[in-house]
Formats: structure tokens, C-alpha cells, sequence
């Protein structure tokens, strides 16, 4: 008989229907899926992975001899925060297909600004008739803080289309023609050269507020700023205030300390911010459920979990 994994997920109907058509059958031959208020007290007992969206973290305490939770998001920061250190260990949704299509956002976007097109919006809004040199990618540095799976795939993106890239990590890596840093004064020296600044870190105790006043002051005159990590990185009332100045030129936000952002924050109407409702680079239920099948499939023949999360580290 197949094994039985609880699936614990909280998402809008529509999200949550294309789930229950994809799981299931991507699952089809290794295990029956179920929702946690459809198994038996004998299932709840016998299961050791669930997958899980925006837990309750009740929901994931209520199964006594689960070993690991497979997640649907690839950011975990509020699993991280909301399961006990001694509890499940937490896999999260690391999809190729993901990194592909954040790429593609972040070259689009960095491609938005080097082409000035907040500048020529603003100018046909007034009517305005006016050329602005034209920069060669090459001229332009990006600078990417966070080198992991989203990361070092839109640097690479990035260097192929001719733009100057440097990159920030925790640890030291490296990447062919791409100049690399890490540590407190390798974010100084990126944050320095980047006319483009692209987050794409994790948001831990460590990342949480690090984009603040001091941060942003480090950045070339002129600079712009994309955030498609996580909300909390950026202190808002920084980046407002180095916008209004005319220090920075732009910011392209695709995640908010609230969300949805609220009708009456700042950022909806400022000028220099072109606002995103979290979009850069969606689960894809279709392949991240082939994702999770091969986890699942490999944990319940060898019994191998898949790289967690590292609760010290927070990602
Ligand atoms: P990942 O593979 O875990 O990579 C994280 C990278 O950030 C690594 O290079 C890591 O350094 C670096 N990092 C972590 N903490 C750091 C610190 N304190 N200082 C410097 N560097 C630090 O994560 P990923 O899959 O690339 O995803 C990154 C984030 O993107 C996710 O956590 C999520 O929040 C966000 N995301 C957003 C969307 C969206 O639609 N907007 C979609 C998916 C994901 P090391 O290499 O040294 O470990």
C-alpha cells in the first residue's frame, strides 16, 4: 500500500486548486495525498514528510512523528521562525525553473532602469521631448547581494548581456568574469560600484533591515534599487528619504514588509517607485510538484531528506 502524505496548505481557492490538480498526479505513483483533516488517527501517526504552504503551525505539531516538511515556497523565513528548532526539518521549494524566470525578471527590470524608462514614462506624462545619453551595459555595474540558487543565476544573466556585475554572499564564491566579495566590507565595496543594486538574500535576524540609511548612502549618486527578496531587508523610511533627496533615481519593489501592501503606503504613489504585487517569480505548480515528487519519491525509498534549512544560519 502506498504511503499516505498529509499536505498542509493555506493559499487562495484558485492557487490551491491548481495544487490539487498537479501534486496529486505528479505524486500519482509513490503516495496518496491528503488534505490533514482527511486522515485517519492512524496516518497522522504513520507520517513522517507532509508538504506544506503557510502552515498553521498547529496543523504541523498535530503530526507527532513527521521527520520533514517539504515547503512550496523557496523563501522559509516565516517557517523558520514559526516551527521549533527540534521539530521537522524544513525543505524548501528549490526549482530551476524558478531561477530561470527570476532571471529573466531581474535582466527585464535592470534593463528597465538602464534604458531609463522611469525617466522617459515620467517625461511623456509632461509632455516632455527630451534624449538622455545612452549608457553601454558594460558602463553600467549591477551589484547582486545574495549568490545563491535565484542569485548567481541572474549574475550570470546579467554578465552574458554585457553589463559590468559584482555579487555579495556570506560565504566567498566565485563566478567566471564576475568580480565577487563577502563579509562586511565586501557589501561596502559592492554597494559602492553598483548603479543598480538587485536583492536577492534571504531574509534572516542578519538580512532583516541591512538595506537602511547607511547602506544606501554608500551607493553611487544616482543609483537604483530592486528588491525581489523579501519586504523587511529594506528600511522604507531610508529608501523613501534617499529617494526624495534625488540620491537614489529609482526603486522596483516586488516585496513589502505588508503584503498586500496597504492602500495608503507611500511607495503606491511615489514617482520613483514602480510597484510590484509580488510576481517576479511565482512557484510554478506544474514543475515545482515534479520537484517535489523526486524528494518525496527518493526520502520514501532510501529515506534520504533533501538539503534543509540550517536553523542557525535562518536559510
Ligand atoms: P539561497 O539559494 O539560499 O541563496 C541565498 C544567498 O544569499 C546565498 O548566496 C547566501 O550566501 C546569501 N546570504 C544569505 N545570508 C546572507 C548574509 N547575511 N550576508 C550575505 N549574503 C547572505 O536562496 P535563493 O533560492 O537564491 O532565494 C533567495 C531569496 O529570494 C529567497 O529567500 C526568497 O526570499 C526570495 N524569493 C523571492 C521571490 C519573488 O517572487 N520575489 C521568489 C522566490 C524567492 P552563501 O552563498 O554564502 O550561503
Amino acid at each position: 500500500m502506498k504511503p499516505v502524505v498529509p499536505m498542509i496548505l493555506r493559499a487562495q481557492e484558485d492557487e490551491l486548486a491548481l495544487w490539487y490538480r498537479h501534486l496529486p498526479a505528479a505524486l500519482e505513483d509513490i503516495a496518496v495525498l491528503k488534505p490533514l483533516d482527511e486522515l485517519s488517527e492512524a496516518e497522522r501517526t504513520a507520517a513522517e514528510v507532509a508538504i506544506v504552504a503557510n502552515p498553521d503551525p498547529k496543523d504541523v505539531a498535530s503530526l507527532p512523528n513527521l521527520k520533514w516538511v517539504q515547503s512550496l515556497w523557496a523563501g522559509v523565513e516565516r517557517l523558520v521562525l514559526e516551527l521549533p528548532e527540534d521539530g521537522p526539518r524544513i525543505v524548501r521549494l528549490t526549482d530551476p525553473q524558478m531561477a530561470e524566470t527570476m532571471s529573466e525578471a531581474v535582466l527585464a527590470w535592470t534593463l528597465y532602469l538602464h534604458r531609463n524608462m522611469p525617466r522617459y514614462a515620467r517625461q511623456q506624462r509632461d509632455r516632455v521631448w527630451l534624449e538622455h545619453p545612452l549608457k553601454l551595459p558594460e558602463e553600467r555595474t549591477v551589484g547582486i547581494l545574495g549568490l545563491g540558487k535565484l542569485g548567481s543565476q541572474a549574475l550570470a544573466r546579467l554578465r552574458d548581456h554585457g553589463f559590468s556585475v559584482c555579487g555579495w554572499s556570506r560565504t566567498e564564491k566565485s563566478f567566471v568574469g564576475v568580480e565577487t566579495h563577502h563579509g562586511t566590507d565586501g557589501l561596502k565595496t559592492v554597494l559602492s560600484k553598483s548603479d543598480i543594486l538587485v536583492l536577492l538574500m534571504p531574509l534572516t535576524a542578519e538580512t532583516r533591515g541591512m538595506i537602511g540609511a547607511e547602506a544606501l548612502s554608500l551607493l553611487p549618486d544616482g543609483a537604483s534599487l530592486i528588491n525581489f527578496a523579501r519586504g523587511p531587508i529594506v528600511d522604507d523610511e531610508a529608501l523613501l528619504a534617499a529617494l526624495d533627496s534625488g540620491r537614489l533615481d529609482h526603486a522596483v519593489l516586488d516585496v513589502f514588509v505588508t503584503e498586500p501592501l496597504p492602500e495608503d503606503h507611500p511607495y503606491w504613489s511615489h514617482p520613483g517607485v514602480t510597484v510590484l504585487p509580488h510576481i517576479t517569480a511565482p512557484t510554478i505548480p506544474a514543475t515545482a510538484s515534479r520537484i517535489v515528487a523526486q524528494n518525496i519519491g527518493a526520502f520514501l525509498a532510501t529515506g534520504t531528506i533533501p538539503e534543509s534549512v540550517d536553523r542557525q544560519r535562518g536559510y
